[in-house]
């Protein structure tokens, strides 16, 4: 299982496909894709290879955006299909987000938000959560970063997420609890992966999420990476990667 994203001013599918292929290494049943093309989300996602990804996105999809993420799903909640592949959708349909890892209490997690009117397409853990980091954002009007924080923290599980909304279309959110995450740091340009091997090419700097960070990555800001339980501001240590 594996996540590539990219925040910047190139292209983002060939980097995240490219990036995908390098992370088959661990494992995975099914592969999906999501990107902002300036206007819309476009995604596509599906059962088997990368490779089957790819022939899929061609018939389905326009490839535009410089804001994208990839996923490879090792299935642990719901069969592996077409469905419970990731991206994930809130109900909205403005946040997606690739999710690898567990959200153990998922279940009551899930009944109250059907109790409060959400629906659910898939069988997975990471559906839930997405829909919970809407209803936080809703209810309190948050910013996505805050709900994203506030969502986690009612989380008993493992995760490394990548977690966009369309309303904020120059900013990712992920978090890392088990699951690893890295982000490259380029020139005006962000790389998320779970693992350097998706941005080696790009960057030389890269800093690795440690459990119960999370990282607000902006276009033209500098990255703010936070302890997601007591919201403090954490300096990240930024590794010089060996080509
Ligand atoms: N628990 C999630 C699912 O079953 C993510 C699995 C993974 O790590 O790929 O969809």
């Amino acid at each position: 299982c594996g996540i590539v994203g990219y925040i910047g001013h190139r292209d983002a599918y060939p980097i995240i496909i490219k990036g995908l292929k390098r992370l088959e290494y661990r494992g995975y049943d099914s592969a999906g894709v999501v990107l902002y093309d300036g206007k819309d989300l476009k995604h596509s996602k599906t059962k088997g290879k990368v490779s089957d990804l790819e022939e899929r996105v061609a018939k389905e999809i326009t490839i535009d955006g410089k804001i994208g993420f990839g996923h490879t799903r090792w299935a642990t909640h719901g069969v592996p299909n077409d469905v419970n592949s990731h991206p994930h959708f809130s109900n909205s349909g403005k946040l997606a987000i690739v999710h690898n890892g567990i959200i153990e209490n998922y279940e009551p997690l899930k009944q109250e938000l059907m109790k409060r009117g959400y629906t659910f397409k898939s069988d997975t853990d990471t559906e839930v959560l997405i829909n919970l980091i809407e209803d936080v954002q809703k209810k309190d009007n948050l910013k996505l970063g805050k709900a994203v924080q506030v969502a986690l923290n009612q989380v008993v599980g493992a995760y490394a997420i990548v977690v966009f909304d369309a309303d904020k279309p120059d900013e990712l959110v992920c978090a890392r609890l088990g699951s690893p995450l890295a982000i490259g740091l380029g020139d005006d340009e962000y790389f998320v992966a779970s693992d350097a091997s998706p941005f080696i090419e790009y960057t030389s700097n890269a800093i690795y999420l440690e459990d119960e960070e999370m990282a607000v990555i902006r276009l033209n800001k500098p990255m703010k990476v936070r302890k997601i339980k007591d919201d403090s501001l954490v300096d990240p240590y930024v590794q010089e990667l060996q080509m």
